[in-house]
């Protein structure tokens, strides 16, 4: 969770609540981190509604190496190095493109400064099944590579330093810039969406997917596709949508009175009672609070879950796409068609989330307990806790068929336990919808003339880019 970010902002009065944005950002790292999770369950709905479509998902490719891609896309002159700098504006400094299966990871923290970094170790097997040469089901590629981009790739990029409202963006601190997007939310005459470049990062790798089957390197079609529809998924985790998500989050009077203290030290004050320690303390109490509801929602999908979320996601028989209420998101937008138009739709998905942001932020808080929020010790060791399955969040949407965990619980989290997972129905039964139209629009789009058409112009562009790649 989170990440290594630097807290040095701009202003002062904006300070506490940028510091909030951001280290719910790098909480981010950990969360939605079951985009694999979501994916497969999203296409299993194909299943049955979309035998033909379900067939080409399970059609396997073979795995060729990012270079054979490049190659054929954009000449022998581009290399991965002049490409990473140029056509994708800059990646991660730990990133490298692998052939995993997963990974696995843990968060250096430094806790005073409000930092964190997440440190990933891919998973290879021996035998690696994803490897170079091996012959893959679209299906898993799309499933596993649909989590990459939370894989360092868009941590500590350097072309970010500087972007946004922190003024040196370091570790999961720059992801807050490419997969959140707060535009509209300015407070204190702050702009928490400064910079924030989240619907490039799916325009980028839509149109990446295009070229690749274009230049008939299906496997790269299928991978880029699985990054677009990252950015997609995060947007429907209103914690990534709305960077102010609940009051009942964020302890107001002590930043306040961290502020007066800077005014005029008083005896009350003490010398640790700053605003900029206080800043930190509420950022990470958001941040253990945005990864308890990540946890939850994994939580949501396993077996011993009785919430039955897989059903909600994979919509077998097609009840909740149907449904008027389902918005839809503009996939065909005049101003770039034939192509989908990304700009449209990530505000498309923030606007519709965002309706689900003050409730999922106060049922978080009352049913995961307030401990995380008033005791420093609790908040960390929530937050080193995310990602696993003894966080409590995770725990308490498994064992609800146990029963046991339930009667644990205080009557106020008895009551709000029902309620928050109604809420993580609605926006992953969205995550679910959107996520198969995305797939079903791109794959059509592939061999439509109209589309490939200008997806040539597009190639023909990254090529001249790549050519030339910005000095470092
Ligand atoms: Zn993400």
């Amino acid at each position: 969770m989170l990440c290594i970010m630097k807290l040095t902002f701009r202003g002062v009065l904006a300070l506490p609540l940028l510091a909030i944005g951001l280290m719910t950002a790098s909480t981010n790292a950990a969360a939605w981190d079951v985009h694999a999770l979501i994916t497969h369950q999203s296409l299993l709905g194909f299943k049955f509604r979309d035998a033909a479509f379900w067939n080409e998902l399970n059609t396997e490719v073979t795995v060729t190496p990012i270079e054979d891609f490049i190659t054929k896309a954009f000449g022998t002159t581009c290399t991965w190095n002049k490409m990473k700098d140029s056509v994708l504006e800059g990646v991660g400094r730990g990133y490298k493109v692998t052939y995993a299966e997963g990974i696995t990871y843990h968060f250096e923290v430094e806790w005073n400064r409000g930092i964190s970094r997440q440190i990933i170790q891919p998973v290879i097997s021996e035998q690696n099944p994803q490897g170079v040469g091996r012959h893959v089901k679209p299906l898993e590629v799309i499933s596993i590579y649909s989590d990459e981009p939370d894989w360092n790739m868009d941590d500590d990029v350097p072309q970010l330093r500087g972007k946004g409202i922190a003024e040196a963006g370091e570790g999961t601190a720059t992801r807050t810039l490419r997969h959140f997007w707060y535009e509209g939310e300015n407070s204190f005459g702050v702009d928490f969406g400064k910079d924030q470049h989240t619907d490039r990062r799916a325009q980028l790798f839509y149109e990446l997917a295009l070229i690749a089957f274009e230049v008939h390197e299906p496997y790269w079609g299928y991978r880029f596709i699985a990054n677009a529809l990252h950015y997609i998924q995060d947007m429907t985790q209103p914690y990534h949508t709305k960077a102010l998500i609940s009051d009942s989050l964020i302890d107001k009077i002590s930043l306040i009175r961290a502020k007066l203290c800077e005014w005029h030290k008083s005896e009350n004050c003490g010398d640790d009672f700053t605003l900029s320690s206080q800043v930190i303390k509420n950022a990470w109490v958001v941040g253990a609070y945005h990864g308890a509801f990540e946890d939850f929602a994994r939580g949501l999908f396993a077996p011993s879950s009785s919430f039955a979320t897989y059903s909600y996601v994979s919509d077998f028989n097609g009840y909740y796409e149907k449904l008027p209420t389902t918005e839809k998101l503009p996939w065909v937008s005049p101003a770039m068609s034939p192509l989908i138009d990304f700009r449209d739709i990530i505000r498309a998905e923030q606007q519709i989330i965002n309706n689900f942001a003050t409730k999922i932020g106060d049922y978080s808080y009352n049913t995961f307990g307030f401990k995380a929020r008033y005791d420093t010790q609790a908040t960390q060791k929530a937050v080193l806790a995310t990602g696993s399955n003894d966080s409590d969040a995770y725990r308490m949407a498994t064992l609800w068929s146990f029963g046991l965990e339930y009667l644990n619980m205080t009557s106020r989290q008895q009551k709000y336990l029902p309620l928050l997972v109604e809420q993580a129905h609605e926006v992953l039964m969205r995550a679910g919808v959107w996520s198969r139209q995305l797939i079903k629009q791109t794959m059509t789009q592939s061999t439509d003339d109209a589309v490939r058409a200008v997806i040539e112009k597009h190639r023909a562009a990254f090529q001249k880019k790549c050519e030339s790649p910005p000095s470092p």
